[in-house]
């Protein structure tokens, strides 16, 4: 049976006709959009091809995307499961069985064999589960309504998955009928998809069925077409600017900006769609509107102007309006930074984001918003000067004094007074403890300096430090746009460390640690960095330090800092530390490991006040309070601080102790 011969010379026409109609409304939006993502300044070469291919196809196949998304709480990634698995069956479905066969007339020669006939018995069962997981996508966004999804209640949404709704209930139409009018997929006998065979017995008029089969033949391939020209349309373009963007994304580390042309003052930052990278606009096209950024990031969490999810939509937004400008060489009409309208990034929500990266580890098309953000402040710090008042402090002291306290270098080494110290020199010590900022001037943090110092010494360890020569490694410039005095910081540090034959550095903060590692990585230094807590976990493996517990801890709970955790995938070693000092598991908060919650510092505000919406750190503090913990375990300076600060807020310093993990292992050494 082929409803398509059946209609003579039209129905060929037809069929054919519908087919390139629909595919010409898809190529002509998808030639659009290219050549408004093509807008985009050239960016970084993507390298490894057919590695990244098979990952992408990995990725989809799997749906890691999801995967990383379902917990407990949240449950919705199961239904798109569902319906993804079963498409792929589907789309496999189309091409041979109803583009070739019925296009090209020749479903004898594609149907009577036994492929056809296992497929059929393949569709049978992946038809129920689209539907099912279609109707679990209405219910989770029309009737449970999680608060990511507050507002997509749109119409848009409810015709995408109608029309997911209509490909198996149409598809088990057509191979029902043609079971009723005795023409059962070949191959197999009397083995007929059981489905299929069920729904046949409806069909109980000889003289209708062939006028049955043929509405859900016609219907059927209609609605595939349908979805054909609503892809690039619709939010269904997600399945392919998803998967592209998952092939074309940076290789790791997540968020660090691309290094700028500082002779090119044309690329000082974005604040234009047009200066964004390529790439940059490709993310803006891939989001699904899920949501998942916004309900881990701490800013919108909080109550702050930003929302990870409609920066994304007001650049795409802004390329779309804005595009067939610029395309004609005229000027922009909507600006991107700052309007209060869509399409426009509020200024606010800018300076809101602490860098965290919560938003791309959920993010299930990979999206890089960080990157994103931090092109616009470097245009408003280096084009404008327009940055929020307290930072103009910060930018002078690190520019002029290396240290955002502007404190004299000299003071540098003050904190290792009372004990000795080695300078770092090239064949006489192996590790350059790089100290950093907080670690050198701040009272607090210059006791956990000292700790590192013990441990090392405990451990054997030749080390050294560059005492007052050491600068400010930089992340927070970078973080905050300042990307000028930034790269000059880098390439005195840079200097300094190649002059001194610096080969193995130790760091104490892991804004630190990313920097030297990932940030001077781009400058082409290929030195080993480690950050405290995993080099004190090869201490312990090597039984190079002798532990003899520690009693007056009480239970202890780790937080994980953004820059350890999400930045660096340093997840396990502190807590291995602990539990070896302490000899018992750490307690954990509810947000943890790369779901945690930060500290509220990131990304610069270590050194911003937060005026808008509850604090970062108070959020923190009262959600490690829950746990009941008598110690809070903390790897970063600016965990410390904001952890101590928000204790002391909410008058809980007299129950609770925050102690950096290098305190409570040397309060261990023997
Ligand atoms: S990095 Fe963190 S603060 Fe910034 S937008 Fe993403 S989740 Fe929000
Ligand atoms: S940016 Fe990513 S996580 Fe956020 S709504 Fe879009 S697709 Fe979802």
């Amino acid at each position: 049976m082929n409803p398509v011969s059946d209609l003579g010379a039209l129905g060929f026409v037809l069929f054919w006709g519908l087919t390139a109609l629909a595919a010409g409304v898809f190529l002509f939006r998808g030639y659009q959009l290219f050549r408004l993502v093509s807008l985009g300044r050239r960016s970084e070469k993507f390298g490894q091809v057919i590695k990244r291919a098979l990952t992408a196809l990995g990725h989809v196949i799997i749906q890691k995307c999801q995967f990383k998304n379902i917990t407990r709480e949240d449950r919705g990634g199961v239904g798109h499961l569902f319906i993804v698995w079963g498409f792929l069956f589907f789309v496999t479905y189309y091409f041979f069985f109803i583009v070739i066969a019925s296009g090209f007339g020749i479903p004898d020669v594609m149907e009577h064999n036994k492929i056809y006939g296992y497929y059929t018995w393949v569709m049978d069962f992946v038809a129920p589960f689209i539907v099912i997981g279609t109707v679990w996508g209405i219910i989770r966004r029309y009737i449970v309504k999680p608060a990511r999804l507050k507002g997509q209640q749109t119409a848009e949404a409810l015709i995408i998955l109608i029309t997911v709704l209509i490909h198996p209930i149409t598809h088990v139409g057509k191979i029902a009928t043609q079971i009723a009018a005795g023409h059962p997929p070949a191959g197999l006998g009397i083995l007929t998809p059981p489905l299929s065979t069920a729904v046949s017995h409806l069909y109980t008029n000889a003289a209708t069925i062939a006028k049955w089969h043929s509405f859900w033949f016609w219907s059927h391939w209609v609605f595939v077409l349908i979805v054909l020209g609503m892809i690039a349309y619709t939010r269904y373009l997600h399945m392919i600017a998803g998967a592209l963007n998952d092939l074309l994304r940076r290789t790791p580390p997540k968020g660090t900006p691309e290094r700028i042309d500082l002779n090119d003052p044309s690329s000082f930052g974005v604040d234009r769609v047009d200066n964004f990278a390529w790439k940059q606009l490709l993310d803006s096209v891939a989001c699904v509107v899920c949501g998942y950024c916004q309900e881990i990031c701490p800013a919108t969490f909080t109550g702050k102007k930003l929302n990870p999810r409609l920066v994304i939509r007001d650049i795409k937004t802004n390329m779309l309006k804005n595009g067939p400008f610029i395309t004609k060489k005229q000027a922009p009409v909507l600006p991107l930074i700052g309007e209060n309208q869509e399409g426009s990034v509020p200024m606010e929500a800018i300076w809101a984001c602490t860098t965290c990266g919560g938003c791309m580890e959920v993010c299930p098309v990979y999206i890089e918003h960080v990157w994103e953000i931090i092109d616009m402040r470097r245009h408003l710090v280096q084009m404008q000067a327009k940055f929020p008042d307290e930072l103009l402090n910060l930018f002078e002291n690190t520019e002029q004094r290396s240290n955002p306290w502007g404190i004299a270098p000299a003071d540098r080494a003050k904190w290792a007074s009372g004990i000795e110290t080695k300078p770092f020199e090239a064949g006489k010590t192996e590790y350059l403890f790089y100290v950093g900022c907080a670690g050198a001037f701040d009272a607090r943090n210059r006791h956990i300096s000292l700790a590192i110092a013990r441990i090392l010494d405990a451990g054997g360890i030749s080390w050294g430090i560059l005492g007052k020569d050491e600068l400010c490694c930089g992340d927070s410039l970078r973080r905050l746009g300042n990307e000028y005095v930034f790269d000059r910081i880098a390439k005195d540090n840079i200097k300094m460390f190649q002059d001194r034959g610096v080969k193995k550095i130790i760091t104490e903060c892991p804004h630190c640690y990313h920097t030297l590692k990932n940030d001077y990585h781009q400058y082409g230094t290929d030195w080993e960095v480690i950050h405290h807590a995993e080099f004190i976990r090869g201490l312990i493996k090597e039984k190079r330090l002798k532990l003899n517990g520690n009693g007056d801890l009480g239970k202890v709970l780790f937080h994980d800092s953004c820059y350890l955790g999400r930045h660096n995938g340093i997840y396990d070693a502190p807590r291995e530390v602990l539990a070896r000092t302490t000899s018992h598991t750490p307690a954990e908060m509810k947000r943890r490991l790369n779901r945690s919650f930060c500290c509220g510092a990131g990304g610069g505000h270590m050194w911003m006040e937060e005026s808008i919406g509850k604090r970062i750190n108070h959020e923190r503090v009262e959600e490690a309070l829950k746990e009941d913990p008598r110690t809070i375990c903390v790897c970063c300076p600016y965990c410390m601080t904001m952890f101590e600060d928000g204790i002391k807020d909410l008058k809980a310093s007299e129950k609770v102790q925050v102690l950096d993990l290098a305190e409570i292992v040397a309060r261990a050494l023997q």
